[in-house]
C-alpha cells in the first residue's frame, strides 16, 4: 500500500501544491486544514508523515507537534513542520516541539519531496524498498510473496499486513493497540483479541516444523519478530 501523508495547511493554494506533489511521488494523502481538524485525522488513520504548518487556525502547527509526540499511537510518527518564519530562535522552538525536520515558506516543491523522503527513510527505512528480510524470511512487497528458507509461504492478506509492520521494524515490540491500528486501521471495530487470532496463523504458515518461532510474544506488552533463542 502506498504510504499515507497528512497535510496539514489552512491555505488552500498551498495544500493544492503539496497535495498534487506528494500524490505525484506515489502518496496517498490526507487534509487537515486546522490544528482540531489534524487531531481528528490522526486519529482516524495514522499517516507514514505528516507535513505540518505552523500558523494554524485553533491550535498551532507546534502544539498539534507536541500532541503527537505525548500520543502512544504516535509517537514515533515523521513529522515535517512549514514555517513562514525563519528565525533561528523559531526554529529552535520547532524541532523542541519534536518535529523530524522543518521547511521555510516558500520553498520548492522538489525540497518538499526530498526532506519527506529523508526523514522517511530514518524513520522507517522499510518503506522505500520493496524487499523485507528477517533471518531466513524473505517479504517481496512487490510481488506480494512471502518465503522461509527458500520456500514459498502462503499468508491471508490480513497476516501479509501484519508480518509487514512486524518486519519493519525487528526486534520492536507492537502492543496490539498499535498493530489493531497499524494493520487493521483505527476506524474498524476490531478487538485486541483478534490480533491474537492471526498471530496464531501467522505463526502457523510461518513456523513449519524444526524451524524456530520467528514471532516472539512479550506477555502484557504484545508481539515482535525476533528469534527466540532454544
Ligand atoms: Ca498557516
Amino acid at each position: 500500500m502506498k504510504p499515507l501523508a497528512l497535510i496539514v495547511e489552512d491555505e488552500p493554494p498551498l495544500v493544492e501544491v503539496i497535495r498534487y506533489n506528494l500524490e505525484k511521488d506515489g502518496f496517498r494523502t490526507a487534509i487537515a486544514s486546522d490544528g482540531e481538524e489534524a487531531l481528528i485525522a490522526l486519529a482516524e488513520e495514522t499517516p507514514d508523515v505528516v507535513v505540518l504548518d505552523w500558523m494554524l487556525p485553533k491550535l498551532s502547527g507546534l502544539e498539534v507537534c507536541r500532541r503527537i509526540r505525548r500520543g502512544a499511537a504516535t509517537r514515533r510518527l515523521p513529522v515535517v513542520m512549514v514555517t513562514a518564519r525563519g528565525e533561528e530562535s523559531d526554529r529552535v522552538h520547532c524541532l523542541e516541539s519534536g518535529a523530524d525536520d522543518y521547511l521555510t515558506k516558500p520553498f520548492s516543491p522538489k525540497e518538499l519531496i526530498a526532506r519527506v523522503r529523508a526523514i522517511l527513510r530514518r524513520s522507517r527505512p522499510a518503506l522505500s524498498e520493496e524487499r523485507l528480510e528477517y533471518g531466513d524470511v524473505v517479504m517481496d512487497l512487490a510481488a506480494h510473496r512471502v518465503s522461509r528458507a527458500g520456500s514459498a509461504v502462503k499468508l491471508g492478506p490480513t497476516e501479509f499486513r501484519l508480518l509487514r509492520t512486524l518486519m519493519e521494524k525487528p526486534r520492536r515490540v507492537f502492543s496490539r493497540e498499535q498493530l489493531l491500528d497499524q494493520v487493521w486501521g483505527r476506524d474498524l471495530d476490531v478487538e485486541p483479541r483478534t490480533v491474537d487470532v492471526h498471530v496464531l496463523r501467522l505463526r502457523k504458515a510461518l513456523n513449519r516444523i524444526g524451524e524456530a518461532d520467528v514471532i516472539r510474544t512479550v506477555r502484557g506488552a504484545g508481539y515482535a519478530i525476533d528469534v527466540e533463542p532454544g
